[in-house]
């Protein structure tokens, strides 16, 4: 019947198991991930604990129990009211109790949760590293492979990608103007293009390379984008991919999308290759926001720029060398304020210089003397000190002319 309509209103009906697939898919990997595991120590809990008649179970909320099933009753048969009750339960034996109790012990022994973690902070690439990889020849456009790995790393860094989203990645994406390189989001893990995303606008985000009137500058990525472009354009696989796999032999691109670990071993590769401490596809992202915080500019722009909605984007706030020691200087102790007090309080012998002259008491000597750690001077400088103490003791004059040489912190 629709075949032989030239305007249809509706596509052909899907089926059951599509339909159900897609349901399926358009919950994100890590949240179906998380509720299994959500369910599986629900289950645990629920099989180990001795008592399951609701009947005996404390009231604190006045609930009506006799309408609540026992905690024999399977998870997916139990009704929302049981499932509150015995949920409430779950979280207060579980969670609660048992990890804050833990959590405080292990505190007391010194042990922290926090510090234990294994996990890494991740860092950005800093300049001079990036800088290596130019000079080494990893990226650049000498080879068709540096020129995929230069797209690669420069479209995480400058539009802040996250690894997987490389992947995902098509020519679609890209807009290449003359001085410029405009990209679009289709998917990402803020944008799913779905129902509740129709308020949303996909990321759109500009990137200039150089201004309008200057044209010729090295490196130019938009040089080096529209090289490799023209070069996968016709690629028959071009609407599977938008990474390709370098050949070997020429100056050209095989009709081989990159798959999605060969990609995150990139920035790996590079760093190994260039000699450098190992960082990861993720931190391409990293290096977006944080060189963008430590130039100061505005959240909103580098909201932009990240596609961060949550406020996960202040972990990558971290302040450089720089930043942290003008800090530093900021609230440490007044040096010039404390020198001046320090010169009008009292003239120093407090730290006399290699071969400084200056009158000293026997008071005063006696005292230097005895502050003195012998334990970090040689043996030849401590005899001669204490038999030039012993002249200066017995000699008659006072306030003689002393030499000592500084001899401490040897
Ligand atoms: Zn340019």
């Amino acid at each position: 019947m629709a075949s032989s309509c030239k305007k249809r209103r509706f596509r052909d009906p899907q089926s059951v198991e599509r339909s159900i697939d897609n349901v399926r898919n358009a919950i994100p990997q890590t949240t179906r991930y998380k509720n299994r595991w959500g369910v599986r120590i629900f289950e645990d809990w629920q099989s180990g604990r001795e008592n399951k008649a609701v009947m005996c179970e404390s009231n604190p909320f006045s609930l009506d129990l006799q309408n609540l099933q026992n905690l024999e009753t399977e998870l997916c048969s139990m009704t929302a009211r049981t499932l509150n009750f015995w949920l409430i339960k779950f979280v207060q034996e579980t969670f609660r109790r048992v990890l804050d109790s833990e959590m405080k012990a292990t505190h007391r022994e010194g042990e922290s949760l926090a510090e234990n973690r294994t996990r890494r902070e991740k860092e950005a690439i800093t300049d001079d590293e990036e800088g290596l990889l130019w000079s080494k020849g990893l990226l650049g456009d000498k080879t068709a492979q540096s020129l995929v790995y230069t797209i690669y790393f420069y479209i995480g860094k400058i539009f802040g990608l996250r690894a997987c989203e490389h992947r995902q990645l098509r020519l679609s994406n890209f807009v290449i103007e003359n001085n410029k390189i405009c990209y679009r989001e289709n998917i990402s893990k803020t944008f799913h293009g779905g129902l509740k995303d129709l308020k949303k606008k996909p990321r759109i985000v500009t990137h200039y390379c150089h201004e309008d009137e200057e044209s010729v500058h090295e490196p130019c990525l938009v040089q080096m984008f529209k090289q490799y472009i023209s070069l996968v354009s016709e690629l028959p696989k071009i609407n599977e991919s938008f990474y390709f796999r370098p050949s070997k032999t020429a100056y050209k691109f095989e009709n081989a999308p990159i798959g999605i670990h060969k990609l995150n071993s990139i920035v790996p590769f590079l760093m190994k290759e260039a000699g450098l401490e190992i960082k990861t596809a993720h931190c391409l992202r990293v290096t977006t926001a944080t060189n963008l915080f430590r130039a100061g500019h505005q959240e909103k722009l580098i909201r932009e720029r990240t596609g961060h909605v949550s406020s996960a984007l202040f972990t990558y706030e971290k302040p450089s060398n720089d930043q942290a020691m003008a800090v530093s200087k900021c609230v440490g102790p007044s040096v010039s304020k404390i020198v001046s007090l320090v010169d009008n309080c009292f003239k120093p012998p407090s730290k006399p210089k290699e071969d400084e002259k200056f009158q000293i008491s026997d008071e005063e000597l006696d005292k230097f003397l005895s502050e003195v750690d012998w334990s970090k001077i040689d043996k030849e400088v401590q005899r001669r000190t204490i038999a030039e103490k012993f002249v200066l003791s017995n000699s008659t004059s006072t306030n003689c002319s002393f030499n000592i040489s500084f001899a401490g912190n040897k």
